[in-house]
């Protein structure tokens, strides 16, 4: 009671900023049965099969109809224990959650307040069950902070890799930043320019401190190369690459300037053209031989290329708040919202581009190289969630099978963020799953919250979407989640906000 009192005591606008209670159930034996299953790891569709998991983690897998052929390591001692709940998945397909590299937690856009849940939700929408946050602009003690709330299933949202910027202007000054990150919970650190001696200081002291760097490399005098050499973990888009392969610097017209946003992307889709083949081979395998990830983020540029058709995406109208879309409309003074003159050469130059960018990608991962699936979205015309099914679609495009993309999403994605038991539909590992209604290996537009029309016994018929996602055997309706969602833009939309 006096708890209650308290609590209605508090000030209105903290509450307000709270993230709403989870509504993701947690049982002490869940049974999933009749899934069709993708593992994760590339390995053919299996099933249907039988999942059960507790204590968040899978702890047998059966066939559903047993027959002779058993089918090697998949069938496991069935239990007769019951359940507390049983999903029937008939007709469902079952993969691991999505991991998505690159996706940033953001309270506001075009100036104004974002309900705390928004993007949490969108992403737990779309069967992301995983999410390293490249860099915290909420404020590293928030992130670290919502982090806890979700593994404790105090809020919707995934799990969060919390990943910190550290950039400083002197290496003493970065030795410090680094140190305090760590004591206050970053899993891994976000670096983007800084002078080389800057640079050095950082990859040392993150070594010291045991922290994974991801880079966004931008434009400076350090390339792909040093990264590599410095022992970062993963490149995040593709800057610094084909930087490493020019010999010399990009030629730019003579007015460009960086801080000029338009100039800055206009002149960064003629970058892979200017790189060199037989250099650009070598900097793929110097990647590779150092180890690092690369995270491409195609999705986030594909405006670029063609805006009107990332402008007028068909959820803009029932998942795009307000803000959101006065945030991504053209104005010079806002990161990503540099449409103001937007040419036909500019999106030609864009998909020549993309064209060199997908071969390379390719590329990398054909020489065993690390490629995993990230969004970046709350940019440049991209929606949480949306843009990381775009991200799938897009590296279909790029040559892969939806097998590999698939795995590039979970298993490795994984083995980036080092986690040894997610990623994988896999007895013993954490129970981080999304079941959906319809086939991705047949179309990665059933992943969307929007779904897609089918043709059923002559008539049309909208399936498509994501039914559960499952976050260490804690089940989120995503069905209710896209509902909720909906609702927030409408009361936004009635409220003229
Ligand atoms: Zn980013």
């Amino acid at each position: 009671m006096r708890a209650t009192l308290l609590l209605c005591l508090a000030a209105p606008a903290l509450l307000a900023q709270a993230p709403t209670p989870s509504i993701g159930q947690k049982y002490g034996r869940l049974l999933i049965t009749n899934a069709l299953v993708i593992d994760g790891m590339g390995n053919p569709l299996r099933g249907p099969l039988d999942l059960t998991i507790e204590n968040g983690r899978i702890i047998s897998i059966a066939q559903s109809r047993p027959s002779e052929f058993s089918g090697s390591a998949i069938n496991s001692p069935p239990t007769n224990r019951a359940a507390d709940r049983t999903i029937d998945a008939r007709g469902m397909y079952l993969m691991p959650g999505i991991i998505d590299l690159h996706g940033h937690i953001q309270f506001e856009r075009g100036g104004k307040a974002l309900p705390r849940d928004y993007v949490y939700k969108l992403w737990l929408a779309h069967g992301i069950t995983t999410v390293r946050e490249p860099g915290s602009m909420e404020g590293i003690d928030t992130v670290v902070a919502h982090m806890k709330l979700s593994a404790d299933n105090r809020i919707n949202a995934p799990t969060i890799v919390p990943y910190a910027t550290a950039g400083a202007p002197t290496p003493e000054a970065a030795r410090a930043l680094i140190k305090s990150l760590k004591l206050k919970g970053a899993a891994g650190l976000k670096v983007f320019i800084n002078p080389p001696d800057v640079w050095e200081a950082i990859a040392d002291e993150a070594r010291l401190q045991g922290l994974p760097i991801a880079t966004d490399m931008k434009i400076q005098h350090y390339n792909a190369l040093d990264a590599a050499r410095l022992g970062v973990r993963s490149i995040e888009h593709w800057y610094g690459i084909p930087d490493a392969a020019i010999g010399g610097r990009q030629h730019w017209p003579e007015d460009y300037n960086y801080d000029d946003e338009l100039m800055r992307f206009r002149w960064a889709g003629d970058l892979w053209r200017q790189a060199d083949s037989a250099r650009l081979s070598a900097v793929i395998d110097t990647l590779i031989a150092h180890k690092v990830t690369w995270d491409p983020t195609f999705a986030i540029y594909d405006a670029n290329r063609d805006l009107m058709r990332a402008r007028n995406a068909p959820w803009m109208r029932e998942y795009a708040l307000p803000n959101m879309l006065e945030h991504f409309e053209a104005d010079p003074a806002r990161h990503g919202s540099y449409f103001f003159d937007w040419t036909t050469a500019d999106e030609v130059r864009w998909k020549r581009n993309y064209r060199i960018w997908m071969r390379w990608v390719r590329e990398f991962a054909r020489r065993g190289g690390n490629v995993t699936v990230g969004s970046d979205a709350g940019f440049i015309w991209e929606l949480y969630g949306f843009c990381t099914i775009r991200e799938l679609e897009m590296q279909q495009e790029a040559g892969f099978t939806p097998l590999e993309v698939i795995q590039h999403a979970t298993y490795n994605g994984a083995r980036a963020l080092g986690l040894t038991s997610t990623g994988v539909v896999r007895v013993g590992f954490d129970a981080d799953l999304l079941l959906v209604d319809g086939s991705p290996l047949h179309n990665f537009k059933v992943l969307y919250g929007t779904g897609v029309d089918v043709a059923e016994g002559g008539r049309m018929v909208h399936r498509g979407g994501v039914k559960y996602t499952i976050k260490k055997g804690i089940v989120f309706d995503a069905e209710a989640i896209r509902a909720d969602v909906r609702e927030m833009v409408r009361k936004a939309r009635d409220a003229g906000r």
